[in-house]
């Protein structure tokens, strides 16, 4: 049976109850008591539906299920009925906020940014990575037209030309930025923007890489070529002749060696995992070798100091530090003139264990010293080249202290010497 045909019953059955009633007491009482009863019956039966009527009328203006009157008779049925469609809507609408939230929330974590406009590119809304990357305040530019918040002539020809199965690449606050628009669901679009500077200054550092090493190697090749050609055109040239062609050769090929393996041990490190796994080693053993190794390769031109306070046990890459430590050393060796002073120092700092090496050599202008750590930055290319460098000794000592998380400290005046240190954190001595 329809329901609403048992929503009807009992309020037949009350009207006919007062009918019935009043009928019993005309015949017991006559017509005036009958008619009285009757009329304040009906009376009173009014007055509660219009008391139920005015308590829907309050609710209504603050339709809360907690807060839905309970009513009487059919009354029951229109506050259940009520109940139950207000129930569902709060339901939805909890559900619907806290999808909203999550939705919002994942938007907030996103890489890339994310705007949304109405058909006419008005924004509505936009998260974090998208104020970031275009320079918009949500709070400030909501229901603004975008291309007059990104006021980039190329972004505004996008919009114009209207193209967009093609993203758009453009420069824009010194960021490169990939965006595109997407027409979506009723009349709306969206805006995704993607930041490319990092990879652009990758693939750029890696280009210059390149062009660098080749520019390098081509150097020592040329020369070596031009011998060997020489050595062809001219094969009866007398022997001493010859023996100085080989020895130029020959420090051509070995400093095509030193770059080759200087460029094997940038790219190795580049490579190696990050953070570097912790092995315990013997830094005072390790300080004493290189002090040793040092004084090899001076082969007494130069007058040599130690002083070693520091910690014995370090946590790190003994490989990587031992190469880092040996770069400075031979750097202070090749740039102090014979007869010039260094002095290695192992110490403890506030901050942490400290290596220090000092020279008493040519120094370096102030101007240079930001740039020497830069991939085959030399201040003097002929001077570097008669010592055999590379211009990538720094450049490895930088990355290994970055992996172990120190720092390259340079100190130096033109003709009076230099101070390499490299400082660590007291996260060296734990494993
Ligand atoms: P290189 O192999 O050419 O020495 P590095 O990266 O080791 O390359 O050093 C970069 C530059 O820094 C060198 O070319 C040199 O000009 C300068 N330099 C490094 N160490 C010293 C030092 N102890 N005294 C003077 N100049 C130095």
């Amino acid at each position: 049976m329809n329901p609403h045909v048992l929503f009807w019953i009992p309020a037949a059955l009350r009207l006919a109850g007062i009918w019935i009633g009043s009928a019993v007491l005309w015949y017991f009482f006559g017509p005036v008591i009958g008619l009285l009863a009757g009329l304040a019956l009906t009376t009173a039966m009014t007055i509660v539906q219009l008391y139920y009527l005015s308590a829907l009328d309050i609710w209504l203006d603050s339709p809360r299920s907690d807060r839905l009157p309970d009513g009487w008779g059919a009354w029951h049925a229109v506050y259940s009925h009520l109940y139950r469609l207000n129930h569902d809507e709060e339901k939805s609408k909890k559900e619907l906020t806290e999808w909203l939230t999550r939705f919002r929330e994942a938007m907030n974590f996103l890489p890339d940014g994310v705007a949304i406009m109405d058909n006419v590119l008005f924004l509505d809304w936009c998260n974090p990575m998208a104020e970031k990357h275009l320079g918009l305040d949500l709070g400030r530019d909501r229901d603004m037209r975008i291309t007059n918040l990104v006021r980039d002539p190329a972004f505004i020809d996008y919009v114009i030309l209207g193209k967009y199965d093609e993203p758009l690449e453009m420069k824009f606050n010194d960021r490169y930025l990939v965006l595109q628009i997407i027409p979506f669901g009723n009349r709306r679009q969206i805006l995704v923007t993607h930041d490319k500077t990092d990879s652009i200054r990758t693939e750029k550092i890696r280009r210059d890489f390149i062009a660098n090493a080749s520019h390098e190697l081509r150097t020592p090749l040329t020369v070596i070529n031009g011998f060997l050609e020489l050595a062809i055109a001219q094969p009866d040239l007398d022997r001493e002749t010859r023996l100085s062609h080989l020895n130029m050769m020959r420090e051509q090929g070995e400093r095509m060696q030193s770059l080759v393996e200087d460029m094997l041990t940038l790219t190795n490190l580049e490579s190696n995992d990050y953070p570097i796994r912790r092995e315990p080693f013997d830094a005072l053993l390790l300080v004493k070798n290189i002090y040793q190794a040092a004084q090899a390769l001076s082969g007494g031109r130069h007058v040599f100091e130690l002083e070693m306070d520091g910690p014995e046990t370090l946590y790190g890459s003994m490989d990587e530090i031992r190469t880092a430590f040996t770069n400075l050393v031979t750097n202070a060796v090749r740039y102090t003139p014979d007869g010039g002073s260094i002095t290695l120092k192992w110490t403890s700092t506030e901050e942490g264990p400290r290596f220090s090496v000092r020279d008493t050599g040519i120094g370096i202008e102030a101007k240079h010293i930001p740039r020497l750590t830069q991939r085959f930055y030399q201040v003097d290319k002929s001077r570097s080249r008669q010592v055999n460098g590379t211009g990538l000794g720094l450049s490895i000592v930088r990355h290994v202290l970055l992996r172990h998380e120190a720092r390259l400290d340079i100190e130096s005046e033109p003709g009076k010497g230099s101070e390499f240190s490299a400082q660590f954190s007291r996260r060296i001595l734990v494993p």
